[in-house]
């Protein structure tokens, strides 16, 4: 017999398998003996009161030969010569996930990435946080792997109606990562970890007869009778296919200016900027776990915030407990920031995103005042865009080039009042000390400087000079949507144009992005065969 079995331990408790088989036996009524195995379904910690419980949901099995978690099975088709092939353009998540869906379908998938492989993209890396200068084809959103690869790897998720978690989480675990996110909480993998997956994702891609093209920038459509019948890359090649999966992310810009121009409908979209906070893990520890602080049973903390003020919503954005601030942008004198964090989250700083709601109004009436900007109307689909890019460029000349972040402290700028020093930061390529009022959009920096104040009074500690403020967190979601048929999930105007995840605006981050490149590749896998 298997039994779903709940139990609540000490942390002790709950990593010792002796204890945990006694306590099933407890809750069944049989002997110990009786309890041939268990695997873990869910675990979480409870450290809300000054005993901290492991509530730990299980598979016990009792008077029955045991059977360790079986992964959910997948069979990846051979499809070198497949009658069919689909064009995947962009590498990340959701590119990689249609690319594993459409070999289970029989299908070829020819991914066109822009960018370059995950070691080569390391260098590139390295050379953008030491010396400063960016690779615009291969920095922390494009390469091998996309956004995700060098991203904190957390794939919690709330959008469980768009597809089965669990087919991502089991992928992620086959091609490497450790069985634990399947039953934490919170699964994280972490930056360190993530290469390897993606690499293993490749090769198993490659392994069945797909093809997957590195330094591929598509730039243009070939369009006949409403059918996109081929791509073209910047070094002039072209590729043909049955469908073409369009999974560039939100930071392709170029690909929404050819879209436009191009007559190929997209929308401008709300969506979120402001800053990345960070504070001294130890402090954040204290402020969440307050006397179990120091107790090592505990990860390293962390938070999550959200306030309105006036009417707009503020809130905390991918929290990176033992993280990094990282570079984010991809573009010279573009300044974005992001966090990631190591698998075993250990490094002193915790930061997070932290953005205020930006709506079409907002723009236009920012805009006005600007001779740049003041012809655009709300029925430019660049609009949100253009503002995202200007707030980018205001903040990588306000550091004073070189990926230098200007930044204030917390307190000093929700008080409007200059910032001598600053604190010690994970960022590495420096800080300059600004008054970010002169540097943000005033409805985002209002809204920010009153949130802290009230965060403060939520989380006790939160509010500090300890914590210091870089501008800016702007690629929290793309400023463009491109539609989609809800039904064939294709571009209204285009028939085997398949828009697809963070970049046409139908998912947020590494879970629901392979969520929907799973979705589109089904959808388009049926129309094909
Ligand atoms: C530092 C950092 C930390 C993050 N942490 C997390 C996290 O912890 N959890 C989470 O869920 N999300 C996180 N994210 C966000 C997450 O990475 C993205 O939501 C996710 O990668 C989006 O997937 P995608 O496939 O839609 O797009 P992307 O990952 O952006 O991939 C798009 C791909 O398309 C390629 N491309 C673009 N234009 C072209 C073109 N013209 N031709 C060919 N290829 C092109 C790009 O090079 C890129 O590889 C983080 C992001 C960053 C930068």
């Amino acid at each position: 017999m298997q039994q779903t079995i709940i139990l609540k331990l000490l942390p002790s408790e709950a990593t010792d398998d002796s204890i945990i088989k006694k306590n099933i036996a407890n809750s069944c009524g049989v002997k110990e003996n009786a309890v041939t195995g268990f695997y873990l379904q869910k675990k979480s910690i409870d450290a809300r009161a000054k005993t901290i419980w492991v509530n730990l949901t299980l598979i016990a099995f009792i008077n029955e030969p045991f059977h360790d978690r079986a992964l959910i099975n997948t069979t990846f088709k051979e499809v070198t010569n497949a009658t069919k092939s689909v064009v995947i353009i962009g590498a990340g998540p959701a590119g990689l996930f249609a690319a594993l869906q459409l070999i289970e379908a029989g299908i070829k998938p020819i991914i066109l990435e822009r960018g370059k492989d995950v070691r080569t993209r390391r260098r590139d890396l390295a050379i953008l946080n030491k010396e400063g200068i960016i690779n615009p084809e291969s920095n922390y959103c494009f390469g091998e792997g996309g956004a995700g690869t060098y991203s904190d790897g957390k794939l919690y998720t709330r959008s469980n109606k768009r597809g089965s978690i669990d087919k991502i989480l089991n992928h992620f675990v086959r091609f490497g990562a450790d069985e634990n996110i399947l039953y934490e909480a919170h699964p994280h993998i972490g930056t360190n970890k993530l290469p390897q997956i993606i690499t293993a994702m490749r090769n198993q891609i490659i392994d069945c007869g797909g093809q997957f093209l590195f330094e591929k920038k598509v730039t243009d459509f070939i369009i006949e009778h409403n059918t996109v019948s081929a791509v073209k890359t910047a070094d002039g090649n072209r590729f043909d296919g049955d469908a073409f999966i369009l999974a560039t992310g939100h930071s392709a810009r170029d690909i929404f200016e050819l879209l436009h121009q191009k007559n190929i409908l997209i929308e401008a979209k709300p969506f979120a900027l402001g800053v990345r906070i960070e504070h001294p893990q130890e402090l954040i520890n204290e402020c969440q776990y307050k006397s179990n602080a120091t107790n090592h049973v505990l990860p390293p903390a962390a938070y999550s915030l959200v306030q309105q003020i006036n009417g707009r919503g503020v809130f905390s954005f991918c929290m990176c407990p033992g993280g990094i601030i990282a570079p984010a942008a991809t573009s010279a004198n573009e300044l974005v920031v992001n966090g990631w964090s190591p698998s075993k989250r250990n490094n002193p700083y915790a930061n997070s995103g932290m953005v205020v709601q930006v709506g079409l109004e907002d723009v236009l009436m920012e805009f006005r005042s600007l001779e740049k900007f003041r012809s655009l109307d709300a029925s430019n689909p660049l609009l949100m865009m253009y503002f995202q890019q200007m707030v980018e460029q205001n903040c990588f000349s306000a550091g004073g080039g070189k990926f230098v972040a200007p930044a204030q402290r917390m307190v000093d700028f929700s008080n409007n009042t200059s910032s001598s020093t600053l604190p010690n930061c994970s960022y590495q390529p420096g800080l300059a000390t600004t008054n970010l009022i002169d540097v943000l959009p005033n409805f985002v920096y209002s809204a920010l400087a009153k949130g802290f104040i009230e965060f403060g009074k939520k989380m006790k500690g939160y509010f500090t000079n300890e914590a210091v403020v870089v501008a800016t967190e702007s690629r929290t979601s793309s400023p463009i949507r491109i539609p989609r048929d809800n039904e064939t999930l294709t571009h209204p105007q285009l028939n085997n144009l398949y828009p697809c995840a963070e970049g046409a605006g139908y998912a947020g981050g590494i879970v629901s992005a392979a969520m929907d490149g799973e979705r589109v590749a089904k959808q388009c896998a049926n129309l094909l065969m």
